[in-house]
């Protein structure tokens, strides 16, 4: 449903897209033989202004993808309610190192021929209204296969479905083939969603309203008695599932019991998130090779802490600069600085920290500066709250104690990249297990910043490989029976306790220590990136490839 491509081509809203863009990123690297099919979102996903208030301001991006993408002379239509709709494609190439290249399709429905709504159907990424998704989705996993059919792609071994959006391809694939079986063997799913809530699903007379005689008769048996449930849908008909993380393997297994389903760790592409100074170092240090074989960065032990330390600290100043001049409040590059970016949801905790405010401000006078970015989604007033009281409480620890904690607007893949390497300390508590991996943390590992996280997610993996050594845990551990019930005051008591016992004395007072500390941070990149994302893919999933190329039990922790 959504890749993300350049930080100027808005088609994505958070994890999922980045991650989708690092594995093609990776795959084109790498000589994956693979096509992705997405939708162009006109409108894009919108552009976040925040008040001088805090209150968030959605804007379309009127942006003009006919420069970033390349027209293709093919049309499909797919009825909806009955009525035809005309879908064009055009073709973005993502070109990997050695030269290959793993095309994205791009589907449009904003054509002359269409009707005025058929033409806004691929107007904005997750519309909250319910035809519109629904009507979408069709595009994408219908319209996508029969794209694909008419380009000429019609030797494809694999349909890989990322997450649920896509699953429709299976009702095609149905008309297509005629048994279950032959559509089995030929689709693999990835869910990424651990709470039921979550998943997309709907109503069944809305889907007989937009299919008509297209839906099959027995489609409750397939995808859910009550509603449309798109990942049951995708997973009676997946001959492989996995999910993103150890940990969501558990959670996913626990609501689906009766599947059979496998796990394959997230990863960041580890040239595209690194700052441009990290990469030259690494140029300089591990040699130009480090690109197509990261399990080099096992060695950054060996790294040179004092260019290794004038290297983020050029990053930081990067963001600093850029912080000063989207903010009243001026930052200052020789404190700690903490950064939270990512989509704004109620279960990431975003005012954990602000749990008590006085404690906070004694903790961290003086000593510590916060950066938060993000974006709410436009039908998600309560996240949007969020926003306005980080900025409510910004003016109180500034006018009360000069205390800088800034909000910068419109959170995209340029300022995660600033973000992500500039700061020192990465924060991330989501309430537990509720997040599936999380990418961000381990951009910010890459670039050398010291992770501060609960432990869920890919952090339980990264923290138990590193022994704890390349950033600190939130709360209780995993194997503790109550942690899934660990309550929003045990863990602020633990991150004030961290922050004032261990971090802050930490930075100021032991800066070997910190430095060693950053080289098992960039160390844990030769685990998780999307090369050894990729390549776990095309051994489980894809069936590419039949050996390891990669030795994860020997990553050399
Ligand atoms: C990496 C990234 C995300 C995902 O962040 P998480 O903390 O893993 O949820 C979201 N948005 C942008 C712009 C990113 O770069």
């Amino acid at each position: 449903m959504e890749i993300a491509l350049e930080s100027s081509v808005p088609i994505y809203s958070g994890g999922l897209g980045i991650l989708a863009g690092d594995a093609l990123r990776s795959a084109a690297d790498m000589g994956v033989p693979m096509v992705a099919v997405t939708l162009t979102y006109d409108a894009g996903y919108f552009y976040q202004e925040i008040t001088p208030e805090g209150y968030q301001v959605e804007h379309d991006m009127e942006w003009d993808f006919s420069n970033d993408f390349e027209r293709i002379n093919e049309r499909v239509q797919l009825n909806i309610q009955d009525k035809a709709i005309i879908i064009e494609a055009w073709r973005y190439n993502i070109i990997g190192r050695t030269g290959h290249i793993v095309p994205v399709i791009l589907l449009d429905t904003d054509l002359l021929d269409n009707e005025p709504w058929q033409r806004k159907l691929t107007h904005i990424l997750y519309d909250a209204d319910k035809f519109q998704r629904i009507t979408q989705e069709m595009i994408l996993g219908i319209g996508g296969l029969r794209m694909l059919d008419k380009l000429g792609y019609n030797n494809i071994k694999t349909y890989h479905l990322n997450e649920g959006h896509a699953a429709f391809l299976i009702l095609e694939l149905l008309k297509k083939y005629k048994d279950i079986n032959q559509v089995k063997q030929r689709v693999c799913f990835t869910t990424h969603t651990p709470v039921r809530a979550g998943l997309e699903e709907f109503d069944y007379n809305l889907a007989k309203d937009v299919f008509r005689s297209y839906l099959p008769d027995n489609i409750q048996d397939y995808a859910g008695k009550n509603t449309l449930n798109m990942t049951i849908l995708a997973l009676n008909f997946s001959r492989y599932v996995n999910a993103v993380s150890k940990k969501h393997l558990e959670i996913t297994k626990r609501m689906f019991p009766n599947y059979d389903i496998d796990s394959i760790t997230n990863g960041v592409h580890a040239g595209y998130w690194l700052s441009p100074y990290m990469r030259n170092f690494f140029n300089n240090e591990f040699g130009r090779d480090w690109h197509h074989n990261l399990a080099l960065l096992r060695d950054a032990e060996n790294l040179d802490s004092f260019e290794l330390w004038r290297t983020h600290n050029k990053a930081k100043r990067d963001l600093i600069e850029y912080e000063k001049s989207h903010s009243w409040i001026l930052l200052n590059d020789r404190l700690l600085t903490i950064g939270f970016a990512r989509r704004f949801a109620e279960y990431k905790r975003p005012l954990l920290i602000f749990s008590e405010m006085e404690k906070l401000a004694k903790i961290i006078k003086g000593k510590a500066q916060l950066i938060f970015a993000g974006k709410a989604h436009p039908a998600d007033l309560q996240s949007k709250s969020l926003i306005k009281k980080i900025f409510d409480f910004s003016d109180y620890l500034w006018n009360s104690y000069q205390i800088g904690v800034v909000f910068l607007e419109n959170y995209e893949i340029t300022l995660a990249k600033l973000l992500t390497s500039g700061v020192d300390i990465w924060l991330n508590n989501p309430r537990r297990y509720l997040e599936a991996s999380g990418t961000s943390g381990m951009k910010a590992a890459l670039n050398g910043v010291l992770n501060l996280s609960v432990l869920d997610g890919w952090w339980i993996e990264g923290y138990s490989i590193s022994n704890g050594k390349a950033g600190w845990s939130i709360g209780p551990e995993p194997s503790d029976p109550n942690a899934e019930k660990a309550d929003d005051k045990v863990d602020a008591v633990d991150l004030y306790q961290k922050l004032e016992n261990e971090i802050i004395p930490l930075y100021y007072n032991n800066q070997d220590e910190w430095r060693e500390m950053m080289k098992q941070a960039i160390k844990l990149g030769a685990y998780f990136n999307t090369n050894r994302m990729v390549e776990e893919y095309a051994r489980k999933s894809y069936n590419l490839i039949k050996q390891p190329l990669w030795k994860s039990q020997n990553i050399g922790f």
